[in-house]
């Protein structure tokens, strides 16, 4: 590949990755009235992630359904809790989880220090 198509494919991912959030924003502002047109503008940004072969922020994908891709919201299609490592995200449409790995200050600092 020369270095100017290299350089376009960036341009279009970019492109990519702001259209998915723009339709993030969408998504949000629909929620209140419509959330299954939430669920049709991740479906979207989720089609058009594959297609550029971007990868989604990680804060928008917590926003989504891993099994049934529907848009989350914390307390209202989700419902987030904190163990002692990870958060779970529970989808109250298909009932499954996603986990996710934290760590809280005081694991990080110990961590850290070990490491310095
Ligand atoms: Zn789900």
């Amino acid at each position: 590949m020369t270095r100017k198509r290299k350089k376009q494919k960036s341009l279009i991912r970019d492109l990519a990755v702001q259209r998915i959030e723009r339709l993030f924003e969408l998504a949000d502002n629909e929620f209140g009235q419509n959330p299954k047109r939430s669920d049709r503008y991740v479906y979207l940004a989720r089609r058009i992630g594959m297609r550029y072969r971007v990868r989604f922020p990680s804060k928008l994908k917590r926003m989504m359904c891993k099994h049934c891709r529907s848009y989350l919201v914390p307390g209202s299609s989700a419902r987030v809790r904190l163990r002692k490592r990870y958060i779970t995200v529970t989808c109250l449409r298909c009932n499954k989880q996603m986990r996710y790995p934290y760590k809280s200050r005081k694991v990080k600092e110990v961590e850290d220090n070990k490491l310095a």
